[in-house]
């Protein structure tokens, strides 16, 4: 029953069941476990009469007039009057024309929005739920489920048929999990979570449920990850390097710095790793600047000693060099020559480096993506880096692994994630942290300033040049379009070059240049070329220029805060005092959200607020891939959950691997209901 297609539902036709379909609806049981994102309470609505202007807050009305206006710069609004018992509201949506097919006089709206002064009190719905011409007495005094709806698939469709289901299909859901740990998590039992979930009698009601079904999934991924770990640990035969201490020992002593006590961890962690006869395969992560590279040149110093080769993967051709440079500079007095190997190189310069991977000597090699080329070959590949991990596909970084008979694997992010992520998006992997700087940093002072402020803050850039240093000036990408970031920045740049620094040396870098451009542009920068670099993003994350000491970020509001971490990590390298001002008139929630920026350099701390603030699609923005889609779970928000859920995963395992006794086997049952690929995992070993 719970696995009968949903076309095959009464209600859900052909075309519902598509639009079901991109919803990840494809059976009876996903429907269940298409729960609602929010709940509105009668509790919460407003009498519209009672409305302030400032105020955020949600309303139900009928629409009794409505329309679009054009607008004297072309944008064209739609706009909707609605009435309670109370009074009369207007609530306009601008550049949203289309509305008007959608919206109809007499339809019943559920709005939420702030109320601003326009002509009178406006509403600017940030959310709203069209209920339809007749649901004006349902809404109140009860609890509101709203779904997550599709382009012909209104939420209130999709509430109608789960409401038509729900009392045949919940029965047929019997309790999987053992009951010892039902008992233990007090959560509610799946029939009842599916009920409150859909039908809840109060918010708090619906919040447990949602609970009982978010465990569940987390519980599922830490099985799966689990199951997964221990199988690859099985199977993966790797190379047991001997720690000989002859090239690590003189790089050590050749370094013009102590490691920092993370470094000496880090490099303890991967070494133990490398020494045992099972193939490493962890992910390192340090803030921007903790100093990464020089943990992974001591592996690939390890794997040279012992006549292997190892190869650093950058995601451009200027990290690559950078790379390059140090390890050139960091191995000269070791009597060792990297190689480099990217895609502009001459066809001499090619083929020299490919004879030297031809050969089984060990050789170091720094790339890029061409190095996972076909025409790569290795001879004897120990060790496989890859920096900036996230920046490439699953595939490529599978690659680089493939390149070798069972290399060893470290990954690296400048992305700190709290552990507890960590373990659930990267399950397979071992963790190492750098949470320490290097000795020295002068910290960022950090500020925002406001428009007024603009001037000051061009003048602030001008003394910093005058005293010889660089600074950057970056406006974000816009969402869908990075158009119009464009033209603020060859605006800016044109004002900018022409104006208050005209006797400086001023470029613009921004997307739509080519990769040999923007490297140029970025390499004359490093070599101090270039005084101001005005950028649309700086699109070298990894990049490091000790001169540049001040960051100017233009609508820091649109950006996340980890992102302007980031940016805020290109300065603050040298000795010199480094500035990273945020300008804009930003108030409201964003002002607060920026106040973490501005009170601390912690980058964990930050990627927690960010998580915490904006969730995780933008921590690691588009780039990131192979991140497991949880559906009800979010594994930040319900770090507890989740932390249960994996302590839980570990308990059964230990007890049962294959979750085959008798109070395991529904679990095991469900795992392969709703995770195809787990039967796999649980069958092999
Ligand atoms: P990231 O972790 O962002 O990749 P890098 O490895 O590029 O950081 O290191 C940033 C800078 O810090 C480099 O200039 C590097 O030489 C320097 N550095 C690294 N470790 C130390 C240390 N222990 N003491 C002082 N400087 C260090
Ligand atoms: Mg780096």
């Amino acid at each position: 029953m719970l696995d009968t297609p949903i076309t095959f539902l009464k209600g859900v036709g052909e075309r519902r069941a598509e639009a079901f379909r991109r919803l990840g609806v494809l059976s009876a049981r996903d429907l269940l476990f298409h729960i609602p994102h929010r709940y509105e309470d009668a509790s919460t609505v407003r009498r519209i009469s009672t409305l302030r202007i400032g105020e955020d807050a949600t309303v139900i009305g009928t629409v009794v007039s409505k329309g679009v206006l054009p607008t004297r710069k072309g944008l064209r609004i739609f706009q909707a009057v609605v009435q309670d018992a109370s009074g009369l509201i207007e609530a306009s949506w601008p550049g949203q024309p289309f509305l008007d097919r959608a919206i109809t006089k007499g339809d019943v709206l559920l709005l939420n929005g702030s109320v601003r002064f326009y002509h009178g009190r406006q509403l600017m719905p940030r959310e709203w739920v069209n209920l339809g011409a007749d649901d004006a007495g349902t809404a109140e005094g009860r609890v509101l489920a709203v779904y997550p709806a599709t382009e012909g698939l209104s939420f209130k469709q999709i509430r109608a048929i789960i409401d038509k289901h729900l009392d045949a299909l919940v029965p047929a859901f019997d309790e999987y999990l053992p009951a010892d740990l039902l008992r233990e998590t007090s959560l509610p039992g799946i029939q009842d979570a599916l009920r409150r979930v859909h039908r809840p009698a109060s918010v708090a009601e619906a919040v447990r449920g949602r609970d009982r079904l978010a465990y569940d999934e987390l519980l599922c991924v830490h099985l799966l990850q689990r199951r997964a770990n221990a199988l690859a640990r099985q199977v993966r035969a790797g190379i047991a390097f001997a720690n000989k201490r002859k090239l690590t020992s003189q790089l050590k002593a050749a370094l013009p710095w102590e490691l920092t006590g993370a470094q000496v961890r880090a490099t303890r962690e991967i070494v133990a790793d490398m020494t045992s006869p099972l193939r490493m395969h962890r992910l390192l992560q340090g803030d921007v600047g903790s100093g990464k590279t020089i943990v992974a040149l001591f592996a690939c110093c390890l794997v040279l000693e012992n006549g292997y080769q190892a190869a650093v993967m950058a995601p451009t051709e200027l990290l690559a060099e950078q790379h390059f440079r140090t390890f050139s500079r960091l191995l000269a007095p070791l009597g060792v020559e990297p190689v480099l190997v990217v895609g502009a190189m001459s066809a001499k310069a090619r083929k020299a480096a490919a004879a030297r991977l031809a050969e089984a000597g060990p050789v170091l090699v720094v790339g890029t993506h061409a190095l996972v080329q076909e025409g790569t070959q290795f001879a004897r590949l120990g060790l496989a880096v890859i920096d900036e991990q996230h920046r490439f596909g699953v595939e490529q970084r599978a690659m680089l692994g493939e390149k070798g008979a069972s290399p060893d694997v470290l990954l690296m992010s400048a992305t700190p994630i709290p552990r507890s992520l960590a373990l659930t998006l990267y399950g397979d992997l071992d963790v190492s942290v750098l949470d320490e700087r290097p000795p020295g940093r002068r910290p960022v002072t950090t500020a925002l300033r406001g428009e007024s402020g603009r001037e000051r803050v061009l003048e602030f850039i001008e003394t910093q040049l005058a005293a010889g240093r660089q600074a950057y000036l970056v406006y974000p990408i816009i969402e869908e379009s990075d158009k119009i970031a464009l033209k603020a920045a060859t605006t800016a740049f044109e004002a900018l070059a022409a104006g208050p620094f005209q006797h400086r040396r001023v470029a613009l870098l921004h997307g739509r240049l080519s990769s040999e451009e923007k490297d140029g542009i970025m390499r004359a920068f490093r070599d101090g070329a270039i005084d101001l670099l005005v950028s649309t993003t700086v699109i070298e994350v990894g990049i490091d220029v000790p001169n540049a000491t001040v960051m100017v970020i233009e609508h820091p509001e649109r950006f996340g805060l980890s992102q302007l971490h980031q940016l805020r990590g290109r300065v603050g390298r040298g000795g010199e005092e480094s500035f990273c001002i945020l300008l804009g008139d930003v108030g409201g929630e964003s002002r607060e959200r920026l106040r973490h920026l501005i009170e601390t350099e912690d980058g964990f701390a930050i990627a927690r607020a960010d998580l915490r603030l904006r969730g995780m699609g933008d921590l690691f923005g588009k780039q990131q891939s192979g991140v497991p889609a949880f559906r009800i779970a979010d594994p930040v928000r319900d770090e507890e959950l989740s932390e249960m859920a994996r302590r839980a995963a570990e308990r059964l395992l230990a007890a049962d691997p294959m979750l085959e006794s008798s109070p395991n086997r529904a679990l095991q049952r469900m795992l392969k209901a709703r995770y195809g690929r787990a039967l796999e995992l649980f069958r092999v070993g």
